[in-house]
């Protein structure tokens, strides 16, 4: 790579993992063009949804710091950067089954500053990245000299058409969300073979896991709670509840707390099985609301109904909020081809996890060593 022609890198997908190999292979001297299928711009899972004055980070929750290695020092970066923070406060985990709540002092995690979302902006808005947002990427191209052409549509606002787009070539392309390898909807057609018999198989290995996201204004906060967030065992519904609002960066000063909590994929398939996969969204939040509720009084026996009454509450579905089964190979390329699967889910299993290997970035290294 030559500084008078860098190299040029199409990544797919603007989630924490597109924008984490963008910024990284930005900095090393790469042009990068960023796609992401979304109209409101990057962030993926790792988003925060903003209504009637209340805001949540309804996908990603937190990231789990790094003790050390190659990703302490990318976290301790984005954190002098002033887009990740340390959040500290009361976790534990609630044992819904036995009614047994276990405060895990001296925990701290990280999250993204003012709100989830603000990391990825902040990693895709670096110099040397284009962006091309409410870009969906349907075909590579592979020309004969080995470059791609990076075929899709681009969606305009209002009522106009979508307008066929192809932007390229590029020396290399990065897959950073692995839907795009697997076959049928969603899927990204590789104009390769070689491309296609090493991407395919990654995709089709990995299963989906649905959930569901409550998010909830309530009156009373994480300190009269007792918990910031909890890990919750033994509950047929609920396994996360966080209060939103004692994350750094989201105090508010209308005496409101926004609070979200995670369903398990269990209760997400049964909702969806027994409602033909068009389950009552009002319902639901009625019925995650009383969940959250029943596990806050677990914590604080003493909250009361005026504490725990919701002005606002509204639920969000993820069809593959996490994903099942991860590959078992940390790190798949193909030098020949270029094109790369980057995403949260190429990696071994948390217990047989090198410290370095984290869900955030993974890949980064190698893929810029390659490169
Ligand atoms: C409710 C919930 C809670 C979670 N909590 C945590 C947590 O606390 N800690 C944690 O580490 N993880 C958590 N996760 C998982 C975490 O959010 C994901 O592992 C991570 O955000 C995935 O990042 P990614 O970049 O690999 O994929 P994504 O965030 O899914 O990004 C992929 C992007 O690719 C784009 N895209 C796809 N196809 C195309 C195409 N053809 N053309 C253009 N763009 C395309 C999509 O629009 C998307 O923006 C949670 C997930 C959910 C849903």
């Amino acid at each position: 790579m030559s500084a008078s022609s860098p190299t040029q890198v199409a990544v797919i997908g603007a989630g924490l993992a597109g924008a984490a190999c963008s910024s990284q292979l930005a900095l090393l001297g790469s042009s990068v063009t960023l796609f992401d299928m979304g109209g409101r711009g990057p962030g993926g899972r790792t988003s925060t949804r903003k209504q009637a004055g209340y805001q949540f980070d309804h996908g990603c929750q937190y990231i789990q710091p790094a003790e050390q290695g190659h990703l302490r020092g990318l976290f301790k970066q984005w954190q002098s950067e002033g887009a990740l923070d340390e959040w500290r406060g009361t976790f534990g985990v609630l044992d819904r089954a036995c009614g047994h709540w276990q405060a895990d002092q001296g925990r701290t995690l990280l999250v993204g500053k003012p709100s989830m979302d603000s990391l990825v902006k902040h990693l895709a808005a670096q110099q040397g990245i284009q962006q091309r947002w409410a870009f969906k990427v349907q075909h590579l191209e592979r020309l004969d000299d080995g470059r791609w052409l990076v075929h899709g549509t681009q969606r305009h606002p209002g009522d106009d058409p979508d307008e066929p787009k192809t932007e390229g070539p590029f020396n290399a392309v990065l897959l950073a969300d692995i839907l795009t390898c697997q076959s049928g909807v969603g899927a990204v057609e590789m104009g390769d073979e070689a491309a296609k018999q090493l991407l395919h198989p990654v995709g089709e290995a990995i299963k989906k896991s649905p959930c569901f996201s409550l998010m909830a204004a309530l009156h009373v906060g994480s300190d009269a709670a007792g918990v910031s967030a909890a890990s919750v065992s033994g509950c047929d519904a609920l396994q996360w509840i966080a209060c939103d609002s004692a994350k750094p960066g989201r105090e508010r000063t209308d005496g409101m707390h926004c609070w979200v909590a995670v369903t398990s994929e269990a209760f997400a398939r049964k909702a969806m099985s027994a409602s033909g996969g068009q389950p009552d969204m009002d319902a639901l939040s009625k019925q995650l609301l009383q969940k959250l509720r029943e596990a806050l009084r677990v914590i604080n026996p003493d909250l009361t109904d005026d504490q725990l009454e919701a002005p606002f509450a509204a639920v969000q579905r993820w069809g593959s909020g996490f994903k099942a089964e991860c590959h078992p190979e940390a790190y798949i390329w193909d030098p020949e081809g270029r094109i790369q699967p980057a995403s949260s889910v190429q990696q071994p299993p948390r217990h047989q996890r090198p410290p370095e290997k984290s869900c955030v970035g993974h890949g980064n290294h190698e893929t810029c060593r390659w490169l």
